[in-house]
């Protein structure tokens, strides 16, 4: 039962059991060697709801806060205004609960699926995009009998010297 809540919230357990942390974890050496950071150390982390795929947000991380975000259940970002850590939903209450975290292809970038309660943005809307739309030009999609005839073009253009 309690190993149970400890597999979710694996933060919690080096609290509660009484071990001293090990000394100065690192993110995963593996993955660092993947990570294109700015000239500070830091990247964009795109916040996303796992299950509508919504994007909530977009925040910073450095290495740390991508291993805190990696191993305890929260998204945690770097606060570029404040130059410290921060647990999400930490003063709010607003959490982000981690389901899954990718690497972008070229490695500069992550998203985090998470589970967010309540509003993402600070300003109280779910997300940070919300009622927020630029106008933009929009064009229609080729139409399908177009987009057919692209794909039997290509292995004719692909079979060409
Ligand atoms: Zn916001």
């Amino acid at each position: 039962m309690l190993a149970q809540r400890y597999r979710v919230w694996p933060g919690r357990q080096a609290r509660h059991n009484g071990h001293v942390p090990a000394p100065s974890p690192q993110l995963d050496p593996a993955i660092a060697d993947r990570l294109k950071r700015d000239a500070a150390g830091l990247f964009p982390a795109v916040a996303q709801q796992y299950d509508t795929g919504e994007v909530l947000m977009v925040g910073w991380m450095d290495d740390e806060a991508l291993r805190r975000t990696l191993t305890t259940g929260r998204a945690t970002y770097w606060s570029r205004s404040r130059r410290e850590y921060w647990v999400k939903g930490d003063t709010s209450g607003n959490l982000q609960l981690v389901r899954s975290v990718s690497l972008d292809c070229d490695g500069d970038t992550v998203l985090v699926q998470v589970d967010q309660v309540g509003p993402a943005c600070h300003t109280g809307s779910r997300s940070c995009f919300d009622g927020r739309r630029l106008p933009v030009t929009v064009i229609d999609p080729p139409r399908a009998r177009d987009a057919r005839r692209a794909d039997a073009a290509e292995p004719a253009r692909g079979a060409q010297p």
